[in-house]
């Protein structure tokens, strides 16, 4: 069982960036409204995120261990789902690939803790915790030497950590993010604030992308609203005069997920090929939502994956949503 575990845990934690990913999408089903990440050695000697979410019942601290007792759905329903977990098994794999502590306490009840490592959990504690949960892992791949090492340094782990909390934060505008390193012990050092934002969704984004990509990206960003074949697709785009440089600040989202699609990059070039030289990249970030029916999920865990069924209809989209708005901008 103990193998089972981990060699299905390999599947879903490939690296810190993958724990990350999990504990702060459990953390975003959970309702928090401020996430607490704290990572040390690149998130192999430590991840922490702490959540103001709705906290774990004490009974179900041990059933949130164990494999598949929590998978929201059954698998028919696949391209309906609406949170982010949907298979039960974040924590067991974590769980299984290291040490793992969860301390959780629900409006109404005692705070409590489970430890696992190894896959082997012990009894549920009494513990302290005002509300909400922290899930502590600590010594990733502890027991697997051969993916320990498979990882990349320290700093390229860290680095990956960050990118992914900040595509989370990017489409979450009004939950609150910290990122803390505290490699070597101490206090650490924050490496990464974005305060929750409040307004209308569009004021939200602008205000996030401008504590992610910065004041000058949102100065110089056009807003973009524009439909399609069922497609709607929202979010901001640079003018043509806004640079970063070597840099490529290309995002996008589909049904709030964060996405890595090929079809971005070339609808990007397309839509600024007569504003933009060859030897720039457009930055945008771009939140494409639609009926679940028209894109595929691909249910790998550790890949946020999704095609669109008609890959034509989402880069017309782009295209010419991006034209349009170039346009009325004088462009
Ligand atoms: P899944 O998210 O697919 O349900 P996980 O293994 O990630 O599976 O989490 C197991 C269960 O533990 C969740 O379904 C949820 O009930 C509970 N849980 C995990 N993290 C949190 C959290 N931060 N706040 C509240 N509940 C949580
Ligand atoms: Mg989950």
């Amino acid at each position: 069982e103990a193998a089972i575990n981990r060699i299905a845990a390999g599947e879903v934690v490939e690296r810190p960036a993958s724990a990350v990913k999990e504990l702060v999408e459990n953390a975003l089903d959970a309702g928090a409204t401020r996430i607490e990440v704290t990572i040390a050695d690149g998130g192999k000697g430590l991840i922490r995120v702490k959540d103001d979410g709705c906290g774990i019942p004490e009974d179900a601290l041990p059933l949130a261990l164990s494999r598949h007792a929590t998978s929201k759905i059954d698998g028919s329903d696949l391209l309906n789902i609406h949170t982010f977990g949907f298979r039960g098994e974040a924590l067991p794999s974590l769980g299984a690939v290291g040490r793992l502590k969860i301390t959780s306490r629900t409006a109404g009840g005692q705070a409590a803790e489970i430890a696992v490592s190894g896959g082997r959990s012990e009894p549920v504690r009494p513990a302290a915790l005002s509300g909400g949960t922290v899930v502590e892992l600590r010594d990733l791949f502890y027991a697997t030497p051969a993916r320990l090492k498979f990882l990349r340094t320290d700093r390229a782990e860290g680095q990956a950590v960050t990118d992914t909390i900040k595509r989370l934060a990017m489409a979450e505008p009004y939950v609150g993010f910290t990122l803390r390193d505290v490699t070597g012990g101490g206090e650490g050092r924050v490496t990464f604030r974005a305060d929750p934002e409040s307004g209308d969704m569009f004021d939200a984004l602008h205000g996030r992308l401008a504590s992610i990509l910065g004041k000058e990206f949102a100065e110089n960003a056009l807003r973009i609203d524009a439909e399609r074949e069922g497609l709607h697709m929202t979010g901001y785009a640079a003018l043509p005069t806004y640079s970063r440089g070597a840099a490529v600040a290309q995002f996008l989202f589909v049904n709030g997920r964060p996405v890595r699609d090929k079809l971005l990059t070339g609808a990007l070039r397309a839509a600024y090929m007569d504003v933009l030289s060859r030897d720039r990249h457009p930055a945008a970030a771009l939140f494409i939502d639609c009926d679940p029916t028209l894109v595929d999920v691909n249910v790998h865990p550790a890949k946020s994956e999704v095609r669109f069924r008609d890959p034509g209809v989402a880069r017309g989209l782009i295209v010419s949503g991006l034209r349009h708005a170039l346009a009325e901008a004088g462009h």
